[in-house]
């Protein structure tokens, strides 16, 4: 089900859950900013999920609400991410469900990085 975006930050989310520890992720990087682990329906040969570690529903959220450290410590964050896997050559996608209409299932903002294979284009 996709989420509200009018709804105030559930700490009962799923990401909320794995960054407390209570559920396991497989984590591809963290420091005090971000955490990345592998999608756990992976939809291409990498895929990586990049969360930051503050409460923001979405992208709308945070990039309205979050410090610029906590901005800017999350897109280096997902760069690093991107470089660790070897993805820059030959390249990769990065996409973020925003609410209703795009389908954003968990309401803690998550950056998903595809890669490992041609995507080919966007469809939409
Ligand atoms: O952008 P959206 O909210 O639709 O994506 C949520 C993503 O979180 C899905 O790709 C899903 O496979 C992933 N997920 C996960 N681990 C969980 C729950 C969901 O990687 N425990």
């Amino acid at each position: 089900m996709p989420i509200d975006p009018t709804l105030p930050y559930d700490d009962q989310n799923i990401f909320a859950k794995i960054l407390r520890g209570e559920i396991p992720c497989n984590t591809v990087f963290e420091d005090d900013l971000a955490l990345a682990f592998h999608d756990i329906n992976p939809q291409a040969p990498t895929h990586v999920l990049v969360i930051p570690k503050g409460a923001y529903v979405s992208w709308d959220d945070f990039s309205a609400n979050a410090s610029d450290a906590e901005i800017a410590g999350f897109v280096r964050a997902v760069g690093h991410v991107a470089r660790a896997l070897g993805l820059v050559e030959p390249g990769y996608r990065l996409l973020a469900n925003i609410g209703m209409d795009s389908h954003q299932e968990v309401p803690h903002l998550h950056v998903h990085i595809f890669g490992g294979k041609p995507l080919g284009p966007m469809l939409m």
